[in-house]
């Protein structure tokens, strides 16, 4: 698979977001599909998406412990754009199980209390929501944080076996907000608090000038480079 992810990577060398979104839909007409989270680099890509690719379909998970800032904007984004932003929640019992044996707030109790958490809330639902389809299109960005720069336009997802499509990820984030502004795009209110990243409520805080964009993500864990387990299977 490296050599072909290596060969789109090469015939998508100068080109911007429309162009390579542009590129895999031609390839897998009715099997691309975009995951948000609804932070600004993704809503930049669902303004591009719902004006250029229709038939690109867009989903969320919800964790059922995010802002209610962030629910807010999927119902503000659905309305702009007229295009339904599909939500897929973990399963119940999952969550039943989890939160009877280990507590509510589990997570801050452990790395793999956390893990198990984003497991069942994230990993497993995200699964789901991929299945059957051949190019995963993220919001990621290489300057986000030291565990993305090494991370390229298109990967292929090992774990998942998918391509995994960053149509952004040498844009700058001036670059984001320059495009934001300018679009009129709607945007995550918390992002004017000092929040550039944002998860779960519980599992988020603002950052401090020059911390690390991603520094306020678990920020009672010790370990640098924290990801959630959605982001880290690329080859
Ligand atoms: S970010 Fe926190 S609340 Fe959300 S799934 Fe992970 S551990 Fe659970």
């Amino acid at each position: 698979m490296k050599d072909i992810t290596d060969q789109y990577n090469k015939d998508l060398l100068v080109a911007g977001p429309e162009r390579a979104l542009e590129y895999f839909n031609t390839l897998f007409p009715g099997q691309c599909i975009f995951s948000t989270s609804l932070g600004a680099e993704d809503q930049v890509l669902t303004e591009i998406i719902a004006s250029s690719f229709p038939s690109i379909r867009i989903f969320t998970l919800d964790t059922g412990r995010l802002f209610q800032e962030t629910y807010e904007l999927i119902r503000i984004t659905e309305q702009k754009y007229n295009k339904k932003i599909e939500v897929f929640f973990p399963d119940y019992n999952s969550v039943e199980n989890m939160v009877n044996s280990k507590g509510i707030n589990l997570f801050y109790d452990s790395v793999e209390n956390r893990k198990e958490c984003c497991n069942i809330r994230k990993i497993e639902p995200l699964s789901r929501s991929l299945k059957g389809m051949k190019v995963w299109i993220t919001g990621q960005r290489r300057e986000q944080s030291l565990v993305r720069s090494g991370v390229q336009m298109v990967n292929f997802d090992k774990v998942r076996k998918i391509i995994k499509l960053n149509p952004l990820i040498n844009w700058k984030e001036e670059d984001i907000w320059s495009v934001i502004r300018t679009k009129k795009i709607p945007y995550n209110s918390l992002h004017d608090k000092r929040f550039p990243s944002i998860g779960c409520l519980p599992c988020t805080r603002a950052i401090m000038p020059g911390e690390d964009s991603r520094a306020g993500r678990w920020w009672w864990e010790n370990q640098s480079g924290k990801e959630c387990g959605l982001h880290n299977n690329e080859k």
